[in-house]
């Protein structure tokens, strides 16, 4: 027989577009439109309702940049279309190749309950079915015209990412609003050919099963009278009946499809219109799992039903209902879909916490997944923590994206720094918009590495962030696709029901030890350097109101602020989003984010400040009390105390340096800054040791050219370390007064200015390097480097609830790949004995890199922290402006030193008028144990709640001594929940503890009623 298969296949492609799908609506009457345009930000929905409309034609070009324009449509039903399908199409200017990331609209009816939302693969409102002719048909859209930000030409620089900058050029063009009869068969007819027309070409050429689909192609295009497609479509669908009813083969994969929308919490628009964008999606979708009982929608994000709850509570009626029977389901128990390189422990943990908590307190629903497909890497502390939470599974897409290792599995139990160990997903589908093309169906099945042993995956489906979700087109072809033979069975299932499945089926799935490192989007470990440390900032000041806020309340009564740390803790996890923290929205995002972080951090120090002044005694006394927030011991005050201010003993003597410079010297460290204002030598006395690799300098400031081939605000990629300027010219070094010796060394450099501050405090090891810079670069990267004298294969640092070990070497391709990576307060290098600890107060990426030398064989260790960046896209002036970073060298630190000096530089003590001294509310009698949290638990019993890991991934017996008289204590999960029976061998207000490698522990301790 001839082979005439791209014959048919190409008829079939212009009878579909030409023909068949014009003829989905074969009749359509034009409705009357009128507009009003907002004049600034969204109004209430009745404003909009009410307002004075000027009529507005089919052609007009409306919506500045993030404008809100209220469409009123009307008309009237033929009385000719009586008995047939009728719905309104409406047409806001939308661009079908790329849903989402453009114009947006809400439906509402006159009286202003929400109908669905308008998106540019769904732009139809049902009016009636079947309608009886003359009804009078009035709808409003609530249409937001936000710019296209990411187009056709992509990270090409632009001004539309902030109103302020934006302009206000119309942005769309209204393209249609119409009436129109819907023919259902015909509908039917397109879904049949496009699941078999996209089945065929992923149908092995010299099979039978694909000939026959042909063929049946063939006849059914035969049947089609071109001139009457709607008379036709019955008989064109009874040829394919037999083809699309033939059986999956038993071996065939199994794809769990999952109802799904991923909307970003704010990225290429600001948080505002993403409770729009929220409101939207879930509007359509509340509808489509009305119209379609097999439909399962899966929705992450605890925040955004929030969003929902307050401002569209008719949608939110709408998802508590459908939450109720079962599908519309809340997915991933966290407050955003966060970041999880950055987040420090506690953030991490409150993300579950506060997620999981707002399920079960709206909807009875404790899910037992954490769902992350976008998030850019995944921190190895992360398993104890999902665990912790009372979940067991864990489901991303995104190491698909990383660009030089290909990820050996798809399911998996991935193993975190402790132990623990999450049963893992990453769909073979690739994408977390699924739109149930034969092509993605088809590329899950031979994608999935795990066949032969595992046979299910899931496809999380549907248009994301304003594309509106699952359509009802992709829910024909799931249900086509169900038993299809030469397919894939799909199925609609909620997360559980799959993971549940795959667990069952592969209880023998391999293991993955360690981070999973995401090989793209380096870069968003340092830009958008001030979200970064308002982040940093807003973590330890949480901790630090809870722990004087608890203290304050257990010691003297005062309130304890319950509400105002639960809102504040929600605004922190929010913009740990996976593009506010990461630094990849527009400038809009980030202009917001920083004045919110400034007014957290004003919240949380007054919260302190109370706090402190309750429990400081006589702020009359003349006396100053020095409060230690941090878990270590410090200056003579406890850790978690305060105490009267102890006698500083000692000095650092400046003298002048043989050649030029200054030396500093305590003791304890001898420190060389010469006339470049570079460190040229460190020696740590007591260990008779040099850190600086002879014949080079530390505390030098490198500049990299950094115009990655895309993703400006995420990617900075390998090649950027082949150029370097090493900022070796100083305007100033100068020795500063002081008992503290400290020298000043300003320099300028492209259009840039840096002043530093060397200090080496008197009675400590260790150099204290305070870096201003005042930035006006373009398309550079800043480093500060430390070429270290240390022969090390690996290095340490610190992630949640404890560190990870990463190689200093390229050995292998995925080593070579972690060019940059993630560190939280520090990172440590060592040989056994001796080692350096480098410490930050905010920033976390960094390179640790290493060479031999020819001259002494030594090993240089060189150690560099990213300081900043500055790409073009989406914001066209990240990071221009003013930063400050602190960073401590520690000469000879060990890893529980490490631990202690991160505490201490992020946790600076605080100095409070008064007398008294103030007993921690716990201790623990072992260095290597930390306290990540102390505070009254959430249920306000007034209980008190202690977190705390083992911090050097060594085994630890401590005993923890409570400040106050203590009832019983018991292991809790995160949420405070008793894990088991209390602890049994409480005395004297202490309890023993016996900790793993890294374990975490949450303690709820009752307070004896006769101690109130
Ligand atoms: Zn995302």
């Amino acid at each position: 027989m001839h082979d005439d298969r791209a014959l048919i296949e190409a008829r079939l492609k212009r009878v579909l577009d030409e023909r068949v799908r014009p003829a989905v609506y074969p009749a359509h009457v034009p409705l009357d439109v009128a507009v009003w345009h907002a004049p600034g930000e969204p109004v209430p929905v009745a404003e909009g309702l009410a307002a004075e409309h000027s009529p507005v034609r089919v052609g007009d070009r409306w919506g500045a940049p993030w404008g809100t324009s209220w469409f009123r449509v009307t008309g009237t039903v033929p009385p000719q279309w009586a008995g047939r399908t009728v719905e309104a199409l409406l047409d806001l200017g939308f661009d079908e190749n790329m849903p989402g990331f453009q114009c947006e609209g809400l439906v509402y009816r006159p009286d202003g309950s929400p109908v669905k939302g308008l998106n540019p693969r769904n732009q139809w409102v049902r009016i009636g079915s079947p309608v009886t002719g003359g009804e009078r048909v009035e709808l409003h859209v609530e249409a937001a015209s936000n710019p296209v930000i990411l187009d056709y030409h992509p990270f090409l620089p632009t001004e539309l990412g902030d109103r302020d900058t934006a302009g206000d050029e119309p942005q769309y063009r209204l393209a249609r609003m119409d009436l129109a009869v819907f023919d259902e068969t015909v509908w039917h007819l397109v879904m049949d050919l496009e699941v078999l027309g996209e089945l065929m070409p992923e149908l092995p050429a010299d099979g039978a099963r694909r000939h026959t689909v042909l063929r049946a192609v063939a006849r059914a295009l035969d049947a089609i009278d071109l001139q009457d497609v709607n008379g036709t479509a019955d008989a064109a669908r009874a040829c394919l009946r037999e083809v699309l009813s033939s059986p999956a083969e038993p071996t065939a994969h199994r794809i769990s499809a999952v109802g799904h929308a991923h909307i970003d919490s704010a990225w290429l628009w600001p948080l505002r219109e993403t409770v729009r964008k929220v409101a939207r999606t879930t509007a359509n979708m509340t509808a489509l799992l009305e119209d379609e009982p097999d439909f399962v929608y899966a929705m992450s994000q605890a925040q955004q039903y929030a969003w929902i709850k307050e401002h569209r509570p008719e949608v939110y009626a709408r998802v508590k209902k459908a939450v109720a029977e079962g599908r519309f389901v809340p997915a991933g128990g966290m407050w955003v879909e966060s970041d999880t390189n950055m987040p420090g422990s506690e953030a991490m943990a409150r993300q579950f916490v506060h997620g999981k908590r707002f399920f079960l307190d709206e909807f009875g629903v404790e899910n037992e997944e954490a769902w992350l497909p976008d998030t850019f890497g995944f921190a190895a502390g992360l398993p104890q923590i999902i665990k912790a939470a009372g979940a067991k599974w864990l489901l991303t897409q995104k190491i698909s994206w990383s660009r030089t290792n290909v990820f050996p599995h798809h399911t998996f139990h991935w193993e975190g720094i402790d132990g623990t160990r999450i049963f893992t997903h990453f769909p073979p589908v690739d994408t977390y918009n699924c739109s149930m093309q034969g092509k993605e169906i088809a590329h899950a099945a031979r994608n999935f590495k795990d066949k032969g042993v595992a046979r299910h995956s899931l496809a999380p489906t549907g248009w994301g962030d304003g594309g509106g979700g699952t359509t009802r087109e992709m829910v024909a072809k799931a249900a086509r696709m169900r038993d299809l033979e030469g397919s894939a069975r799909v199925e609609w299932e909620t997360p559980a029901v799959f993971f549940a499945k795959a667990e069952a089926e592969y209880r023998h799935a391999p293991v993955w030890v360690g981070e999973l490192y995401l090989e793209l989007h380096r870069a968003t470990l340092t830009s958008q350097a001030r979200t970064k440390q308002g982040n940093r900032r807003s973590e330890h000041l949480l901790y630090e109101a809870e722990l004087w806020a608890a203290t304050a309340a257990v010691r003297t009564g005062s309130r304890y602020p319950y509400e105002e740390l639960d809102r504040l803790w929600k605004t922190v996890l929010l913009h740990q989003f996976h593009d506010i923290l990461p630094g990849s929205s527009i400038a809009w995002v980030h202009r917001e984010a920083e004045a919110t972080y400034a007014r957290v951090a004003r919240e949380l120090r007054g919260i302190v400040d109370a706090a402190q002044r309750a429990l400081a005694g006589d702020a009359g006394s003349g006396g100053t009390v020095v409060f230690n927030a941090a878990p270590h011991a410090r200056g003579g005050v406890p850790a978690a105390g305060a105490a009267p201010r102890p006698a500083v003993h000692g000095a650092t003597t400046v003298s002048d340096r043989v050649g030029g410079g200054h030396v500093l010297d305590n003791g304890l460290l001898r420190v060389e800054v010469d006339a470049r204002g570079l460190v040229v030598s460190a020696y740590d006395i007591a260990a008779g040791r040099e850190t600086i690799a002879p014949g080079r300098a530390g505390n030098l400031l490198q500049l990299h050219p950094d115009f990655p081939n895309m993703w400006d605000a995420w990617d900075v990629d390998a090649f950027y370390r082949d150029t370097v300027t090493d900022l070796t010219e100083a305007e100033a070094v100068e020795p500063v007064a002081g008992a503290d010796g400290c020298v000043r060394v300003v320099r300028r450099f492209g259009s840039s200015r840096v002043e530093q501050r060397l200090t080496l405090p008197a009675g400590a090891g260790r150099l204290e390097i305070d870096t201003e810079v005042d930035w006006h670069e373009t398309e550079k990267f800043l480093k500060l480097a430390f070429p270290l004298d240390v022969h090390a294969d690996r290095y340490a640092s610190e992630t949640q609830f404890g560190h990870l070990y990463r190689p200093t070497h390229t050995n292998t391709s995925w080593d070579a790949a972690r060019f940059e990576a993630c560190n939280h307060r520090f990172l440590h290098v060592g040989e056994p004995g001796w080692g350096i600890a480098l410490v930050t107060d905010s920033t976390y990426g960094h390179d640790v890199a290493r060479t031999v030398r020819e001259e002494d064989r030594g090993t240089t260790t060189t150690v560099r922290a990213s300081f900043l960046r500055a790409p073009r896209f989406p914001d066209p002036r990240t990071d221009q402006g003013t930063h400050r970073f602190r960073h401590t060298l520690v000469p000879g630190a060990r890893v529980v030193d490490a631990v202690r000096e991160g505490y201490r530089v992020n946790l600076p003590e605080r100095v409070v008028p008064g007398d008294a001294r103030v007993a921690p509310l716990v201790a623990v009698d072992d260095a290597a144990v930390v306290v990540t949290a102390v505070k009254l638990a959430d249920d306000a019993s007034g209980d008190v709640v202690v977190r705390l890991y083992e911090s050097l991934g060594g085994r630890a017996r401590a005993r923890l001594r409570a400040g106050f008289e203590v009832g019983e204590v018991v292991r809790c999960d995160l949420l405070e929940r008793p894990l088991g029976a209390p602890e049994s061998a409480v005395a004297d207000d202490e309890v023993p503890l016996l900790l793993r490698p890294f374990e975490l522990v949450t303690l709820r301790l009752t307070r004896r009623r006769a101690a109130d």
